[in-house]
């Protein structure tokens, strides 16, 4: 099953909370990230980084929404 497709299941949310967990810290400029609300969680490459400018640049990369 596609997760992208299903942005809005609770089981997704879950996983996208459990890989904020794990890595509390941003993978693309190294601060911490202060709440999950203000992390961007890509579950199928388990990157974590900023909301805002952090993601823009990892979308700029080709790395996608997810
Ligand atoms: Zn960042």
């Amino acid at each position: 099953m596609d997760i992208a497709a299903r942005p809005n299941d609770p089981d997704v949310e879950e996983m996208a909370r459990s890989i904020y967990a794990l890595f509390p810290r941003c993978m693309r400029c190294g601060e911490p990230i202060a709440s999950y609300e203000d992390a961007d969680v890509r579950i199928l490459s388990h990157r974590v980084v900023h909301r805002g400018r952090c993601a823009a640049e990892e979308v700029a990369e080709g790395r996608g929404r997810l």
